[in-house]
C-alpha cells in the first residue's frame, strides 16, 4: 500500500482529513505518526505557495509522498485578513476565543452582506520524483455576531453558513467535511492521487 504523509501538526486538520481519507486505499500517516518534528517556515505569498513549501519539505525529509493543506479565513470587511496569516493572527499562541472576539468586534458596524467571508484551502502533494500538484477549495459564509458551536477548530465558531443556518462550529464533522473548503479541496486531491498512483 502506498504511503502518504500528511504535512501538518494542526490536530483540527488531522481529524478532518484522516476521516475523509479512510477507505481511500493508502497508508495515510500524520507527521506525528511518522515521528517527524520539523518546524516549517511558511514564507509563501499565497495559500498554494505555502502548501507547496510544506509538502516539499516533508517529502524531501522522508523520501515519501507528502500531502499538505494551507488554509485560512478571508474576511472581506478586513480586506481579506487574516488570510494566509490565519494561524499567526494576533500571535500563534493566542486562544481562538480571543481571535474570534477580536474579529467580531472589528465587524461591529458591518451589516448583512458586509460580513461576507470565506474559508480557503489549498492542498499540495509532492512526489519523490519532484512532481507537485495543487488544488483549492472554498466555502462562502458570513461572520457571525457571536461565537457558536464547539465542533471543528479555529475560526469555526464565527463562520456562519446561511444555507445551513448555523456555524461550521455547530455542524457535525460529516456535514462540515461534505461542504467545507477542505472537503472540496480533498475531493479534487483524491482524483489527482488516483490518477498518479494508479488507484481505482
Ligand atoms: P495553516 O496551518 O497555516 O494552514 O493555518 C490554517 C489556519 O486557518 C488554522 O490554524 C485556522 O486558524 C484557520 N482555519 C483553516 N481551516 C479552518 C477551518 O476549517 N475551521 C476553522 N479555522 C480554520
Amino acid at each position: 500500500m502506498k504511503k502518504i504523509i500528511f504535512a501538518t501538526t494542526n490536530q483540527g486538520k488531522v481529524r478532518e482529513v484522516k476521516m475523509m481519507m479512510e477507505d481511500f486505499g493508502v497508508d495515510f500517516v500524520t507527521m506525528k505518526d511518522a515521528g517527524i518534528d520539523i518546524d516549517i517556515v511558511e514564507d509563501g505569498k499565497t495559500f498554494e505557495e505555502n502548501a507547496i513549501i510544506k509538502a516539499k519539505t516533508i517529502m524531501e525529509a522522508t523520501g515519501e509522498i507528502a500531502l499538505a493543506d494551507d488554509s485560512g479565513l478571508e474576511v472581506d470587511y478586513l480586506d481579506g485578513a487574516p488570510g494566509i496569516y490565519s494561524a499567526r493572527f494576533l500571535g500563534e499562541d493566542t486562544p481562538y476565543d480571543e481571535k474570534n472576539k477580536y474579529i467580531i468586534e472589528k465587524l461591529k458596524d458591518a451589516k448583512g452582506k458586509e460580513r461576507s467571508a470565506r474559508f480557503v484551502c489549498a492542498m499540495a502533494v509532492a512526489f519523490p520524483n519532484g512532481e507537485i500538484e495543487t488544488c483549492r477549495g472554498t466555502i462562502e459564509g458570513l461572520i457571525g455576531y457571536e461565537q457558536k458551536g464547539k465542533n471543528g477548530f479555529g475560526y469555526d465558531p464565527i463562520f456562519y453558513v446561511p444555507e445551513y443556518g448555523c456555524t461550521t462550529g455547530e455542524m457535525a464533522p460529516e456535514l462540515k467535511n461534505s461542504i467545507s473548503h477542505r472537503g472540496k479541496a480533498l475531493e479534487q486531491m483524491k482524483e489527482i492521487l488516483k490518477r498518479k498512483l494508479d488507484l481505482n
